[in-house]
């Protein structure tokens, strides 16, 4: 197998000095000494917690082969060196020339919500084609971006690419380093709202993804939210000529009709010019179908059977914290748990609330607990008081809510349909054990900031 860098190429692309750089070069690059791949090249990142340069020595013995420090660090390190000046370049660096090589046909997502759901929608449809890459987790930031890059292989066919960002600006290099032929804007919603100060200002950001596109590359843009022409036009004015729009909204054309929802699938027909597809998922919800059909639409766009992707698009489901069910303790009358931990915004939490609304308790009791959706800004009381209908409409029988921002929603919601308000996550873990009960289901849901994770677990350890 050839090294992902040769010795020459690490030196070449950085510029950096050769401290002992092993003969055979880097199969892997990590910024994680805890997961360190055989014979990697670990790049010492100066992150806001801790210095990458402080666990130099534990990366090698954790089976690096070399690692990328900075200069000002270097003499006091031992062991296998690339000495550059600063080694998060030293990593960009790495990921333009894995660029430059690369003949791979690459798709960049990014979106308000369902970036890391569609990205292993891409990936699935895609890896039935080709050799893919894609990023891991939800690697879509300055370090993660670069990574992702870095690692592409020298022979990848496809290379899909998680693009995030909090604020204005963000996106442009990053999607200058991925240059892609496809990029996905999946949605515009109220997230980090409280750094653009509207839904416009959100999707002009997003928008930055069109500056790196290849010349003849295609805008492919879900159509479901109220920023498409924006979006449109955006496209335009950076020369893209060939925008395509995926999703339920009339019009799209990659259109989703007739959904329906079957047990824990999901399954629809996609409507493309003249042709029809049936497209079934593992995953129930109108927002997983609609980025199936992204997936699909950015498959068929690369050359790839529509029948290839339509096959691997059938194991589309859930991911981590976004949606995934559990059935937890007896088979026969199980607790119903549905994991919506991850993150949310108002978008996601309607997206979630409408599948649980189809969701049946075996026992017959439904229970929701929902948490803040942080960084909304000035808005954030009526954003979160716009879900009282929509939790209305899940059939929730109670409703736990987290956090200073669920406030508006208790008020809105009045007091009779609350089962209780609390500060903090930690503060209901011992009244909703207490009541949870086998036969329910319950789905938990909030920003990440309001770690419900850690109430997931107890739920997990309890039932
Ligand atoms: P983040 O920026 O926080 O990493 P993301 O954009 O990667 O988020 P996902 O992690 O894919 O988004 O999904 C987050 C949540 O959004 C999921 O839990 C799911 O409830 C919901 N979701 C996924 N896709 C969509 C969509 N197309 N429309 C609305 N909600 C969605």
């Amino acid at each position: 197998m050839a090294a992902l860098f040769s010795r020459d190429e690490l030196v070449a692309a950085t510029g950096g000095i050769d401290r002992g750089l092993p003969e055979e070069g880097v199969f892997s690059i990590s910024i994680d000494s805890r997961e360190i791949e055989p014979e990697a090249l670990f790049v010492a990142i100066r992150g806001d917690r801790f210095d990458g340069h402080d666990f130099v020595e534990a990366a090698l013995s954790n089976g690096a082969a070399a690692a990328m420090v900075a200069e000002e660090r270097a003499a006091g390190l031992s062991g296998p060196l690339l000495v550059v000046p600063d080694p998060l370049e030293g990593l960009r660096a790495l990921a333009r020339a894995a660029r430059a090589r690369s003949r791979a046909r690459i798709v960049a997502v990014t979106g308000s919500v369902g970036k890391t759901t569609t990205k292993e929608g891409l990936r699935l449809a895609f890896s039935a084609a080709g050799d893919t890459h894609a990023s891991v987790k939800s690697f879509n930031n300055h370090w993660g971006v670069p990574l992702t890059l870095a690692r592409l292989p020298r022979k990848a066919d496809f290379g899909i690419f998680e693009i995030g960002m909090n604020h204005a600006g963000e996106i442009t290099p990053l999607v200058g380093m991925v240059r892609p032929h496809i990029a996905v804007i999946t949605s515009i919603a109220p997230a980090h709202l409280d750094a653009f100060g509207s839904l416009e200002g959100i999707a002009r950001a997003k928008a930055e993804i069109f500056s790196g596109l290849e010349p003849g590359g295609i805008a492919l843009l879900g159509a479901d939210h109220d920023q498409l022409d924006l979006l449109r036009e955006e496209a335009k004015k950076a020369g893209v000529e060939t925008i395509v729009t995926y999703g339920f909204a009339e019009g799209c054309d990659w259109r989703v009709v007739n959904y329906e929802t079957l047990g824990d699938q999901g399954s629809a027909e996609i409507r493309h010019g003249g042709e029809r597809y049936r497209l079934a998922v593992a995953a129930p919800g109108r927002h997983m179908m609609a980025n199936a059909a992204g997936a699909l639409a950015a498959a068929v766009l690369s050359g790839i059977e529509p029948d290839v992707a339509l096959g691997a698009l059938s194991a589309f489901g859930a991911q981590a914290g976004r949606g995934q069910k559990a059935l937890l303790g007896d088979a026969r009358n199980p607790l119903v748990l549905i994991d919506e931990s991850y993150n949310a915004n108002t978008a996601s939490m309607r997206a979630a609330l409408e599948v649980f609304a189809g969701q049946a308790a075996p026992g017959g009791r439904k229970v929701v607990v929902l948490a803040d959706m942080l960084e909304l800004g000035r808005d954030s009381p009526a954003l979160h008081a716009s879900l009282a209908d929509a939790v209305r409409e899940s059939g929730a029988d109670h409703v736990y809510l987290v956090g200073e921002g669920m406030g508006a929603l208790a008020e809105a919601l009045g007091s009779r349909r609350v089962t209780l308000h609390v500060k903090s996550a930690q503060e209901l873990a011992e009244p909703l054990l207490d009541s949870l009960a086998y036969g329910d289901a319950v789905m938990v849901k909030g920003s990440n900031g309001m770690r419900l994770a850690g109430l997931v677990q107890k739920i997990r350890d309890k039932f």
